[in-house]
C-alpha cells in the first residue's frame, strides 16, 4: 500500500461512520499538481464494501460541495479553483458522510425557509466568488438576522466580508462555489451547532503522523 506514504495529513474524522458498520472514515489532505490541493477520502477499515463507501462519500463531497473528482480509484477530490479551503472541505465532507447509501444526490438550492424568524432568505451570487444575503419579511430584525447568517459563512468556510458590508462574503480565491453556498446555508443559519459539531471533532482528526492513525 505504498500510496499511504503520500495519502497526506489527517484534517477531519468520522470516527462511526453510521451507514456502514460503524467504521472510521478520515480525511486527508495533500498537494496536488501545480498549487492546487487534493482531499483523499481514507478508511483503514477492511471489511469487504469499503470502498463502495468511500466511494459514495466522496460522490456526495462533488454533488454537495461542487468538488470535482481527482483521476484516481474514486476516493479524490479537489475544489475547481484548487485552492485549500480546509475548513469547508472538513464542512463538506461532514454533511457527506451524513448522507445513507443509496440516496439520490442533489446538490442545494441558494435559498431557504428559515424557521427561527419565519423568513425566506436567499443568497445571490454576484461573481468573482462574491454572494450577498437578502432575507424577506419585516424590517425590524431583518439587517441583524442577515448579518448572522453572512458571520455563519464566515466562520464555517473561512470566507471574507466584502468591503463596507456585512451582508456579503466573498471565497477569497474569488471564485464562484454555488453548491457549496447551498450547502452551508442550512449550517450558516445555526453556525453555533455546526461549530460545536466541528470542535467535537477537531480532538481527534487534527494533524497527526501516519504512523499514529493506524486502528
Ligand atoms: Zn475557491
Amino acid at each position: 500500500m505504498t500510496r499511504l506514504v503520500d495519502i497526506g495529513i489527517r484534517i477531519e474524522l468520522v470516527s462511526m461512520y453510521p451507514h456502514f458498520h460503524d467504521i472510521s472514515i478520515s480525511l486527508y489532505e495533500r498537494q496536488g499538481d501545480g498549487d492546487s490541493f487534493e482531499f483523499q477520502v481514507h478508511s483503514y477499515a477492511g471489511r469487504a464494501g469499503v470502498d463502495q463507501c468511500l466511494r459514495h462519500v466522496t460522490a456526495a463531497m462533488i454533488t454537495l460541495g461542487g468538488m470535482i473528482p481527482v483521476v484516481g480509484d474514486g476516493t479524490c477530490v479537489r475544489f475547481s479553483c484548487g485552492k485549500q479551503h480546509r475548513k469547508a472541505c472538513k464542512r463538506i465532507f461532514l454533511e457527506a458522510c451524513k448522507i445513507e447509501l443509496g440516496t439520490e444526490l442533489k446538490s442545494r438550492p441558494m435559498f431557504i425557509f428559515d424557521k427561527k424568524t419565519e423568513r425566506n432568505i436567499n443568497v445571490d451570487g454576484l461573481g468573482q466568488g462574491a454572494y450577498r444575503i437578502n432575507a424577506d419579511g419585516e424590517e425590524d430584525g431583518r439587517a441583524r438576522r442577515i448579518t448572522a447568517i453572512a458571520g455563519g459563512f464566515v466562520k464555517l468556510a473561512e470566507m471574507d466580508y466584502v468591503e463596507d458590508s456585512d451582508q456579503t462574503v466573498v471565497f477569497d480565491c474569488n471564485n464562484d462555489h454555488n453548491s457549496l453556498i447551498g450547502l452551508l446555508l442550512k449550517r450558516a443559519l445555526n453556525v453555533r451547532a455546526a461549530m460545536r459539531e466541528q470542535d467535537d471533532s477537531a480532538g481527534r482528526g487534527m494533524l497527526s503522523a501516519p504512523s499514529a492513525q493506524q486502528q
